[in-house]
């Protein structure tokens, strides 16, 4: 670095933030040692060459340009993660749940002056942002989630239903939806109580959930009622889906104090069609089937009629 002052470097060397120094050429003037740890590359083996020989990446008619106009303007850069994701190709430090293939960072690009106030280099500053983006990605994946059973909650459905159906009337793209509920579970609730009442809850989940494909949105909508919604997919297919829902969650055993439980679920089905012009008119259709499956008996599946 092209500095006197001798507490500059080892304040840069201190900081947690990568520090690069580079000139008009991206010839590189300083690397500091958060850089040297996260790339493993010396400064005696990286200052003096050029940028792009190591990191080809940066190699790009963008970075270039917004490089240059530093030089001519003596503006101020900011590289953004939810653009970029990363500036420099570091592995990631901390491990998390969500697994991401390179440290997330954020960055800016200044310019720094010279004693007869010209722009001699620039500096890119680097952080590590990847906790802070796992964290909200955690916090998005939650705002989805339905907290007991940990399927897709009624909003996410909601939003999902509304793409799909866009999609359907957009491009004529199939759209089915499966109401499902389940019957009487109010007694379940009072014979055997609330907290094995959210065991079979959760139960219904992990059977339903292999049945279906990791395109279709299931979610709990309420309660003890939950919606398949099944892209690509027609009345009769979806039917057919339904049916294996009703038999497979039937053909559980339950026992609650040695007693055998029986839980089964009735279903209504739909498909998307020129009388359901909105979403709600395909929810109803759905649910009104549901009602009918209740009505004639219930462990039954009903198709709404269109
Ligand atoms: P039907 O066959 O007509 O659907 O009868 P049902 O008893 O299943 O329906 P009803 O609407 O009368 O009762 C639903 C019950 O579901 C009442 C409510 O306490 C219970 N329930 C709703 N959410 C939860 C939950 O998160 N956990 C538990 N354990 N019970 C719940
Ligand atoms: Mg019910
Ligand atoms: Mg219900």
């Amino acid at each position: 670095m092209d500095t006197n002052n001798i507490y500059s470097t080892q304040i840069c060397d201190m900081m947690n933030i990568g520090i690069v120094v580079l000139d008009k050429d991206f010839k590189i003037h300083y690397w500091n040692r958060w850089m040297e740890l996260h790339s493993g590359i010396m400064p005696g083996s990286i200052v003096g060459s050029n940028l792009f020989d190591f990191f080809p990446n940066l190699n790009n008619p963008k970075f270039i340009r917004n490089c240059k106009s530093l030089f001519t303007f003596g503006n101020y850069y900011f590289l953004s993660q939810k653009l970029h994701h990363f500036i420099f190709p570091f592995k990631p430090v901390s491990a998390s749940e969500f697994q991401f293939e390179h440290m997330q960072q954020s960055g800016s690009i200044f310019p720094i002056r010279n004693d007869k106030n010209e722009i001699q280099y620039i500096c890119i500053a680097v952080h590590d942002v990847t906790e802070l983006v796992a964290y909200e990605q955690k916090l998005i994946e939650m705002t989805k989630r339905d907290v007991l059973t940990g399927i897709y909650n009624r909003r996410y459905l909601e939003e999902r239903m509304k793409d799909e159906f866009e999609k359907h009337t957009r491009y004529r793209r199939t759209l089915s939806l499966i109401v499902l509920d389940l019957d009487h579970f109010k007694g379940i609730n009072d014979t055997c109580g609330h907290q094995y009442g959210d065991y079979i809850l959760k139960s219904i989940v992990a059977i339903v959930k292999p049945c279906l494909r990791t395109v279709d949105v299931f979610a709990r909508y309420g309660g003890e009622e939950f919606c398949c919604l099944l892209p690509e997919t027609d009345i009769d297919a979806a039917t057919r889906v339904a049916e294996r829902l009703k038999d497979a969650v039937s053909a559980q055993e339950y026992f609650f104090q040695n007693t055998l439980i029986k839980v089964t679920i009735s279903l209504g089905v739909a498909e998307a069609c020129e009388n359901t012009r909105t979403i709600d008119a395909l929810f109803k259709n759905a649910d009104d089937a549901l009602y009918e499956a209740k009505k004639n008996g219930r462990n039954r599946v009903v198709v709404a009629k269109s």
